[in-house]
């Protein structure tokens, strides 16, 4: 059986922890497919669109990884995706206490799908999009903190 990862979120914008965490992950699973969340009730500062494609960009020729967009719930697009995993970041024990609430729902939601999590590298544990999209609107310098392909 081949093992496919969901690795779901918001990537607005897409960070050096987001890749970090793919990056670490993709030996564990034939494939990686990242979905970006269309949340209409949440307002982004980078279109889905604009998302979508600096995420593939930052990761050229690797047909290891997919990247998707997508509204509903995680659990029908991954199982939509044939995917028997969900992937998910660990920066803080605020991180953990949000998503074990999310992936015990899940489990309810459709028991064949696994959340596994990976934790974040010390290195970029502090970095999270929230606080790049403040850096960027108070015009502060984002370069360290996000792949080269976060052109804006
Ligand atoms: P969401 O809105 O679903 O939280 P994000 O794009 O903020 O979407 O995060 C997607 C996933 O990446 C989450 O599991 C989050 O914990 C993880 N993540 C975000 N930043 C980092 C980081 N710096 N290191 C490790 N994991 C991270």
């Amino acid at each position: 059986m081949s093992n496919t990862a969901l690795f779901p979120g918001s990537f607005d914008p897409i960070t050096v922890g987001h890749v970090d965490i793919i990056t670490r992950s993709i030996n564990l699973f034939d494939k990686i497919i990242v979905g970006v969340g269309i949340n209409t009730t949440k307002e982004t500062m980078f279109s889905v669109e604009t998302r979508v494609e600096w995420i593939r960009n930052a990761f050229p020729g690797n047909n290891k990884i997919e990247v998707k967009s997508y509204s509903g719930l995680t659990v029908d697009f991954a199982k939509q995706c044939g995917a028997n995993f969900i992937l998910r970041g660990l920066r803080t024990s605020t991180d953990f206490q949000f998503e074990k609430a999310i992936a015990q729902m899940n489990l309810y939601l459709d028991a064949k799908i696994e959340t596994v999590f990976i934790l974040s590298s010390a290195q970029y544990s502090p970095v999270s999009s929230t606080i790049v999209r403040d850096i960027i609107k108070h015009n502060g310098d984002v370069s360290m903190f996000v792949p080269s392909s976060v052109k804006f």
